[in-house]
Formats: C-alpha cells, structure tokens, sequence
C-alpha cells in the first residue's frame, strides 16, 4: 500500500518508513506532484493535522497522515499552541521564539508546559487520529546545543537536562512527536 506523509523533511519520512512494514510505501509530498502550500488556517493542532491530511486525500486521493505539533504553556493559557513555529513573527526563527517565551515568563513561577503533536490519518475512507503528549517546565534560561525549536528551554518531566541536553534517541523515547508516532506505527502494523 502506499501512503502519503503530508511532508517533504526527508529525515521524518526515512524514519517512519524503517519503522513500518515492507508492504507500507511511504510517499512524500514531492513524490506526488504536490508542490504548493497546503494551508494551516486552523486554530487548534488537531484541525490542522487534518487540514492537512484532507487535502492530499482531497485533491490527489491517496491514502495520507499529517502531523501538526504545539507547544502549550499554562500560565500562557495554552499559548504559544498552533502558533509555535512563528509565536515571535512569521520570520519563524526559533531563537526569537524562545527569547519571546523567557520573556513572557519573566518572573512567573508558574513554568509548567507540554508538547503536543496529533497524527491525522486518511486510510481507506476513514479517519484515525494519534495523539502524543510530553509534559515538562519551561527553563529560565536556554541549555543545550541539539534539537531544534524550543528544545533548549524544555525541561521534559523526571528530567534535570533539557531536550537539547539529550540524545535525539533518547528524546524520541518521551517525546510527543514519539509517543504518537509509536501509536501510528502500531495502528499501520496490525
Ligand atoms: P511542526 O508542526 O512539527 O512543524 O511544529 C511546529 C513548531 O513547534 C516548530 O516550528 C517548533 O517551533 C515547535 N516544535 C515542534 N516539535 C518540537 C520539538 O520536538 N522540540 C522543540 N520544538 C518543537
């Protein structure tokens, strides 16, 4: 069977494909002639996941899931959320959101925060959704060198180093983006 990753990070795509039975193909959005922008206009990770998924399966009619991740701070009311990739402007710089975030929570003692990242599949005409939560705090102050995004100032649960303070394996064992990967994978394997 083929099906579409609503993505074209070559690095994701290899990696869910390893995961995955011989007889899953997994396509890019390249790979299907799908070059344009495909519209996140939702307000919630949820909506845009299936925004997504829907419009491959829309307009090119393969069988697809897309993922769509927020960073969800408490005293922030949720905030940056759906926004996260461009919460400091639409440069999308991830330094800047960070430093936008310290600053927001300059003072507050409050620094509680999750990660979500929701999986929208389209197969065979029906919908399935995957969910992946990773609770934490954010740091007062940027610690680490890997990852990416807001990694250098999240402090995972049970953890006293940040996600850019640990392995990406590691990493992938708690994070979101793991965790509803994992439930993916064993949906597709059964
Ligand atoms: P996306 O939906 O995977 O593109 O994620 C949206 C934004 O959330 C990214 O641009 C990052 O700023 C942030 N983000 C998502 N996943 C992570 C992560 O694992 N660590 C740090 N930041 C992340």
């Amino acid at each position: 069977m083929q099906l579409v990753f609503a993505s074209n990070n070559k690095n994701k795509i290899q990696e869910i494909q390893q995961l995955l039975p011989n007889s899953i193909e997994i396509l890019s959005l390249e790979e299907i002639g799908c070059h344009e922008d495909i519209p996140e206009t939702s307000n919630t990770i949820e909506g845009n996941a299936i925004l997504k998924a829907n419009y491959v399966t829309e307009k090119y009619g393969y069988n697809c899931f897309a993922d769509d991740t927020g960073l969800e701070v408490d005293e922030l009311n949720g905030e940056p959320g759906v926004y996260s990739a461009r919460y400091a402007g639409e440069q999308k710089k991830s330094n800047d959101n960070m430093n936008k975030l310290l600053f927001e929570l300059k003072d507050k003692t409050n620094r509680n925060a999750q990660f979500k990242t929701v999986i929208a599949l389209n197969i065979n005409g029906e919908q399935q959704l995957f969910e992946g939560i990773a609770k934490g705090v954010i740091t007062l102050e940027k610690k680490g060198a890997d990852g990416f995004g807001y990694d250098p100032i999240f402090q995972p649960l049970g953890y006293t180093s940040t996600f850019a303070e640990i392995s990406m394996e590691e990493k992938a064992t708690i994070s979101h983006r793991g965790i509803a990967t994992r439930k993916l994978i064993n949906y597709l394997s059964k």
